[in-house]
């Protein structure tokens, strides 16, 4: 039987790219070079600076201190929440030394939607208290200083030192970890070592933007149970392609966010 190329429906077409796809992303994980893991890192880069061109942090926020602020409440809690939460929070408490000063329980109530609000209240009182005692109130722009603060990991200084100071960080969330592994970019499990091996592989000014792509990515397309591999733009360079659904349309009701549209545009669908 005879196949007419006209009558291939896009869907079989996309299948049938994909199956190629993921041979040669296979091969290619076998035998990859460091240059070529730096080559590959980079690509993959600039497919997501494509895919998610308006990629930023989702936190709102005006100043230093309000993303500090965001940035506690975000633990264990949707950006979507603590967005929610932050207009009332920043109009009630604008400085620092509001929350050195401020009362306890009228804190816990203004922040318990975002979850484990007695611990996030009690960060952000000795938060606000330490910034008036060592910086006269305000946010110092060093991860040395900033790591030093009640409540602020590496992670958090990152995300302030990126978002707020335009000091490139990396920022290694949950996604951001899940997803570097599955590319292949590291094999490590802890987050400021994932940091390092991807501050080497990406150059530095890349970095936080490249934290935010990720950080999209894996919120939209590359999730933890169910990635929609049929339709992602990088799954040409992904040695994991194919541990989510690899038919376009099974994978295309997976995507989420805004950016489905074009996202599934640059896909072909
Ligand atoms: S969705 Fe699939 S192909 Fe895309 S990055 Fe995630 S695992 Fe790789």
């Amino acid at each position: 039987m005879t196949v007419n190329p006209g009558k291939v429906s896009l869907r079989s077409r996309i299948s049938t790219l994909s199956e190629v796809t993921v041979d040669k992303s296979s091969r290619a994980a076998r035998t990859e070079t460091r240059t070529g893991l730096v080559r590959r890192a980079r690509r993959m880069n600039r497919t997501l600076a494509q895919a998610f061109p308006d990629a930023h942090c989702e936190l709102d926020f005006t100043t230093p201190l309000e993303l500090a602020v965001a940035t506690v409440l975000s633990a264990q809690c949707t950006d979507v929440r603590v967005n929610l939460t932050t207009p009332a929070l920043f109009a009630r408490y604008p400085t620092a030394l509001d929350y050195a000063q401020a009362d306890r329980t009228e804190l816990e109530e203004l922040i318990r939607p975002t979850g484990f609000y007695r611990n996030k209240a009690a960060s952000l009182i000795n938060l606000g208290q330490a910034l008036v005692e060592r910086y006269d109130g305000e946010l110092p722009a060093s991860m040395d200083e900033l790591v030093r603060l009640p409540g602020v990991g590496r992670k958090t200084a990152n995300v302030i030192l990126g978002n707020a100071f335009g000091v490139p960080g990396i920022t290694v969330d949950t996604h951001f970890g899940r997803l570097v592994r599955r590319w292949g970019w590291t094999t490590e499990e802890d987050p400021v070592k994932v940091e390092h091996a991807v501050g080497e592989l990406i150059e530095r000014k890349e970095w936080t933007l490249l934290s935010h792509r990720v950080i999209f990515h894996g919120r939209r397309v590359c999730h933890s149970r169910k990635p929609a591999c049929g339709v992602c733009v990088l799954a040409k360079d992904c040695p994991s392609y194919g541990i989510g659904p690899t038919d376009p349309m099974e994978a295309a009701a997976l995507v989420k966010g805004p950016e489905t549209e074009h996202l599934l545009a640059l896909a072909g669908l």
